[in-house]
């Protein structure tokens, strides 16, 4: 059997882009949910400022209600005083008149501070309902254009699906499977090339044999490092394997490699 590298990475570019449009696909429907939840959180918030508006009118109004009350006491006691002549009588009134008189400051003290946080929370309350206004309309909008994208990002997964299946329709399942982990897990890089006996993916050295068997290009094969899929692809690279078969070790400054590949070039010439 031969593998076709060229067909798998036609397949690994599909996989990554059907990732990317399953990716996509997510984050438009997350952005919707987040939007929801912050649109909820502004209902909330009016919900509660609308509360305590009301509860801070109710409150004011039964404080208008016991101010009054307290001064129209207050003013009958007032008039009772022309009518005594007792001593005793008339300093209990006068103590009486003092505690309606303190109960109505007291009264009017409160009124005033309730009217002013009830102003306060108004405002909060104006700001509140348009900013729950502005969010209703931005999430229409949002959910319409959401509407609008997801359908062509359906429509295109799709697409890619089929490509994807009609391309891989001779690999087993289960090879597609490890193929379609690799890319996800690896960046969208299944399938790597082999320089001599390095992996392009993870750099790493392989053992000369597996390599071997990698130039073949006979069967699927798996970096035992990084689990890419590998290929073999010509390289500066094979010049020092050749040296290193012949025990004879590449430096920098020993670079005499061509002669040598040049003779040897039948090491190869099966794969
Ligand atoms: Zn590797």
């Amino acid at each position: 059997m031969s593998v076709n590298y060229v067909q798998l990475n036609q397949l690994q570019s599909i996989i990554s882009n059907i990732f990317d449009i399953e990716e996509r696909i997510n984050e438009v429907s997350e952005t919707l949910k987040d939007k929801e939840a912050i649109l909820n959180k502004s209902k909330q918030d009016y919900i509660q400022i609308k509360r305590k508006c009301e509860s801070l009118t109710e409150d004011i109004t039964t404080l208008k209600i016991k101010h009054e009350q307290a001064r129209i006491l207050r003013e009958d006691k007032e008039k009772q005083v022309e009518l005594i002549t007792v001593q005793r009588e008339f300093d209990s009134l006068k103590k009486e008149i003092d505690e309606c008189s303190k109960k109505e400051q007291n009264y009017l003290r409160s009124f005033n501070q309730k009217s002013a946080v009830l102003e306060e929370q108004k405002a909060k309350l104006e700001i509140s309902e348009e900013f729950l206004q502005s969010q209703e309309e931005e999430l229409k909008e949002l959910k319409k254009q959401s509407e609008v994208d997801l359908k062509t990002l359906d429509e295109t997964l799709i697409r890619k699906k089929i490509e994807r299946d009609t391309l891989c329709k001779d690999l087993p399942q289960n090879l597609l499977f490890k193929f379609e982990r690799i890319i996800k897990n690896k960046d969208g890089i299944g399938v790597v090339a082999l320089h001599g006996i390095i992996c392009q993916g993870c750099h790493m050295e392989l053992p000369q044999q597996f390599a071997n068997i990698v130039r073949k290009n006979e069967d699927i094969n798996f970096c035992p490092y990084c689990s890419r899929i590998l290929y073999y692809e010509e390289s500066e690279e094979d010049e020092k394997i050749i040296n290193q078969i012949h025990g004879d070790v590449q430096t920098d400054e020993k670079d005499d490699g061509f002669s040598i590949i040049s003779s040897d070039e039948n090491l190869f010439d099966d794969i």
